[in-house]
């Protein structure tokens, strides 16, 4: 039975490859593509330890990404599919039929993950750990947007001054005599 495609609804989808050797459904309407997570290990299991370097991921050309930002059904089960960042780096969420282990790509987004160099990482990127590790990055440069507008034009060298602290082993005795200067701040 043919799958329609989540996003056009009235397409059907077709077999492609969005790898030589990675078959999916795809459509010709929107871009998009169903890739089976089985298909998706077994084309990983394939390549060579790393699929891509950094390096070659950064010269890579960044194609049009689409982001679908509205709940899409499962072209398989109808359930809906559930939405996971793919990076701090990326505004895009890839779907997961998580009944059926099927993600759906939208136009793209398998170049985006190429890029990121994260092309071997597609099922981390389902688990809860990715999840959680891309919501406290995303924190962390919320915290660090905030302290960059409150101190302005002294941010850099205050981050700067920070980073030398960090892997200081004498910060504590560096600090202990540059906090007395807190006495000659008025208030
Ligand atoms: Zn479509
Ligand atoms: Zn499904």
């Amino acid at each position: 039975m043919a799958s329609n495609c989540p996003h056009c609804k009235d397409r059907s989808l077709n077999h492609s490859r969005i790898e030589a050797d990675l078959p999916a459904l795809s459509c010709d309407g929107c871009g998009g593509s169903l890739l089976s997570l089985l298909a998706y290990r077994h084309w990983r299991e394939s390549q060579p330890a790393q699929v891509h370097t950094d390096a070659d991921a950064a010269d890579a050309p960044l194609t049009e990404v689409k982001d679908t930002s509205i709940a899409l059904c499962c072209p398989k089960c109808q359930h809906f599919m559930t939405k996971f960042r793919v990076s701090a780096d990326a505004r895009n969420q890839i779907d997961l039929c998580v009944h059926c282990d099927e993600a759906w790509l939208d136009r793209g987004e398998w170049q985006l993950l190429d890029r990121l160099a994260l092309a071997g990482k597609l099922t981390q990127v389902f688990t809860q750990p990715w999840q959680n590790r891309v919501r406290s990055t995303e924190a962390e440069r919320r915290a660090e947007q905030r302290w960059s507008e409150r101190l302005g034009e002294h941010y850099e060298r205050a981050l700067q001054t920070r980073e030398w602290l960090r892997d200081n082993p004498d910060a504590r005795e560096i600090l202990a005599y540059v906090n007395q200067v807190r006495d000659d701040i008025p208030l």
